[in-house]
């Protein structure tokens, strides 16, 4: 069995952000709450030796909430993963703590030295308003996100913008040129767009979140035209298991996800993930698929 990404549900069910496309709610609670779990570390132990013998280059460190609510624990994780010695160790969050100053710099040095790689930062494209809309409507406005990538950069981090698609955002090639100009500008290394994903209404935790995503799409045939757009004006690197393309674009490097439907190859879990509980899983959604 070989596995490409172990993720490790990092936090609680809590987050700073408010997006209506939140996957936590699309997705069943799995035993989290809002309540920071303590990880059962023996378990933990277990799930990082399984990784290391089916041979993951990859550890994300994510959540069902924002893992940054809650450093310690981050720094936690870490620390156990070190002696794994995974060669690339990537970190989801929204941003908005590490922008606040809530994560400070001494936490940001340890990170990098228990071997953190790259801080993935979620957005829903450049544009502000947009932005704020989505993750802080609570907010006045969103964070400074040329601050923070020069802040992660300081740090020692590679920096992944993860954009979720939206109509009303990346839907164009004109809009995915902006903020392609936008990646290169700020010296970002990898950028990753994918569209946002309408879940099966009967699989929701949260109805909204259905009628959400349904109302703010991408149309079909406007992914298609980006993709076209890409597939003509990049030059294609690597083709990941999970129907992901990496292209390189005038020198930016700009993965697109659902660009392709691809089956994964039935020996190969995409991913292992490990849950504060104890209990490794390998799909986000189906309790059946569970390992212990
Ligand atoms: S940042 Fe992530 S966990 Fe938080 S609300 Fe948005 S999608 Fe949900």
């Amino acid at each position: 069995m070989r596995i490409q990404t172990f993720s490790v549900i990092a936090g609680s069910a809590a987050c700073n952000a408010r997006c209506p496309f939140c996957v936590s709610r699309m997705t069943p609670p799995q035993g989290m709450s809002l309540k920071l779990p303590e990880p059962h570390w023996r378990n933990f132990a277990k799930a990082c030796a399984l990784a290391q013998q089916a041979g993951v280059t990859t550890v994300l460190i994510t959540g069902k909430g924002e893992p940054t609510l809650f450093p310690d624990q981050v720094t936690a994780y870490l620390a156990a993963l070190a002696p794994y010695r995974f060669p690339f160790v990537e970190l989801q969050s929204n941003g908005i703590a590490i922008a606040d100053g809530r994560i400070d710099d001494a936490t940001l040095a340890d990170w990098y030295k228990l071997g953190l790689t790259t801080v993935i930062i979620s957005i829903t494209g450049i544009d502000p308003q947009i932005n704020r809309d989505v993750y802080l409507p609570h907010r006045e406005a969103y964070i400074d996100l040329v601050a923070l990538i020069a802040r992660l950069h300081r740090a020692g981090f590679s920096v992944r913008l993860g954009c979720v698609a939206l109509a009303q955002g990346v839907s164009t090639p004109e809009r995915l040129q902006d903020l392609l100009a936008f990646a290169r500008a700020n010296q970002v290394e990898q950028l990753t767009v994918r569209p946002v994903t309408t879940p099966d209404p009967g699989t929701v935790q949260d109805l909204s979140v259905f009628e959400w995503t349904r109302d703010h799409a991408v149309p079909e045939h406007a992914w298609k035209a980006l993709v076209t757009w890409v597939e003509a004006n990049g030059n294609r690197l690597l083709q990941l298991a999970h129907g992901a393309v990496v292209f390189d674009v005038g020198g930016q490097n700009l993965c697109l996800s659902n660009c392709l439907t691809i089956r994964p190859d039935e020996e190969e879990l995409r991913q292992l993930i490990f849950f504060p509980d104890g209990h490794l899983r390998y799909d986000w959604q189906y309790a059946g698929a569970i390992l212990l």
